[in-house]
Parts: C-alpha cells; structure tokens; sequence
C-alpha cells in the first residue's frame, strides 16, 4: 500500500471508530472535532490529510509548526498542544488558531499581548497526574482561579478544558474525574463546553467521558518518527 492509501484506509477506520463510540454513548457526531496530530510527520503526509479533508491538524513544537504552516493552505486550523516556553510564544501566536496547553496565568498574559488583532481560543491544561502538576497543567484546585485571571485579559477566549490521561494510572477513573472537573468548570464559566481529551489510545474512552475534541496521531499516521 502506497503512503496516501494507508492514511486514507487508517482515517477512515478511525473515523468510523469515534462513530461507533459516539453512537454508543448517544453523543452527536457533530459535537467532535478530530484533530490529526502531525508532530514529526513530513508536510507530504499533512498533504495528503488535506486532500482527505482534514483542516484541524495539532503540532507541539514551533520551530516544526511555524515551517509547516507556512508551506500549507490558509484554511488550516493549527493546535499548539506542546509544553509551552515564554519565548516560543509570539511565534506561536502568529500561526495557532487554538493553543491547548495554557497552564500559567504568565503564559496567557503573554498570549494576549501577541494577539493583537485577533481573538485567541485557549484550552486550560488541567493536572490528572500523581504528584499533580508533575507533567504540566494546573492543579484542578486551581483551575477557576486561572480562568478567572485569565477571562480578565483582552484577546483570548477560554473555549474548556484540555488533559493528557496520566502515564502511570488507568486512564478509566482520570478521565471519569476530567469529566467532573470540566462539568464544575462550566458551571462557574459557562462559555468553557468544550473538553480536549483523548489520543490514539483513549479517544473511544475519552468520548465516553464527554471529550469534544480529539487529538489523533498514530492512529492516522502510523509510529512517529524520531524528533531530529
Ligand atoms: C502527541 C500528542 C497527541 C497524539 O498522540 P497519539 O498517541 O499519537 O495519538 C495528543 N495530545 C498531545 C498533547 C500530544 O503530545
């Protein structure tokens, strides 16, 4: 099978997967966006998911991103979803459509000064690990007092809550707790429906528990290259 085939054959499979568990947990299909993660993947392959259709595509490194974005159509939406670093920022700003790893009050303020004529959309990454915060995202405790900081700040708009299912835990009772912290979270901030969750692993899982955006890489495009 020849590169664009296999990524054809494996979107649909996905595609027909995130049905299926959408159907089984009576969740509308419209409510999810998938989005084809193509960290270390080489522009021919992002090429090839635009032909298929795909404009949601998610990167965690700008030096790859900003490169990528420039060779590719306009209509792209582009997912920062990495460990942010202060001064990869205005970079980031200048080609993400949506930043999901907000988890510094610092870094949000960064991210409203270098969208000036446009209006960020953010998730906040909340902490499902043991100790928390040892991987990035905010202790949930201390979520709403982010996002009240954060709601306070000109050109960004919280669109939810973002999480990585912890490594060293079933993933089953995280994601049952994400739902809990994302459903409080909304009846404080009402305007934060949306819940980022779910990878090549746990998207099935993830959907169960009320994600609306996925994050897919391997699933679509096979085992990552290594990062140069
Ligand atoms: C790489 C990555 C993904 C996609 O992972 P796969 O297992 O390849 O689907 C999703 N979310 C984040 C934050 C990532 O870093």
């Amino acid at each position: 099978m020849n590169r664009a085939d296999e990524i054809a054959s494996n979107f649909l499979q996905v595609k027909e997967k995130i049905s299926v568990a959408a159907k089984g947990c009576g969740r509308d299909l419209d409510q999810l966006t998938l989005i084809a993660v193509t960290k270390t993947f080489p522009t021919t392959d992002l090429e090839m998911l635009y032909s298929l259709g795909i404009r949601e595509f998610g990167e965690n490194r700008d030096q790859e991103a900003s490169v990528k974005a420039a060779q590719l159509p306009s209509d792209i939406n582009w997912h920062f979803q990495g460990g942010i670093q202060s001064n990869k920022l205005k970079s980031i700003c200048s080609w993400a459509s949506v930043i999901h790893s907000v988890d510094q009050y610092r870094y949000a303020q960064k991210i409203s000064e270098y969208s000036l004529n446009k209006t960020m959309k953010i998730f906040i990454q909340v902490s499902l690990d043991k100790p928390v915060e040892s991987r990035g995202g905010v202790d949930p405790e201390k979520l709403n007092d982010l996002a009240g900081q954060i709601s306070l700040l000109p050109n960004i708009s919280i669109m939810g809550v973002m999480a990585v299912a912890p490594v060293d835990q079933p993933a089953e009772p995280a994601f049952a707790q994400l739902q809990q912290i994302h459903q409080s979270f909304i009846a404080y901030y009402k305007d934060a429906k949306y819940l980022s969750a779910g990878m090549s692993g746990d998207y099935e899982m993830a959907i169960s528990y009320g994600a609306t955006h996925l994050r897919i890489g391997s699933s679509i495009l096979g085992n990552r290259p290594p990062i140069k």
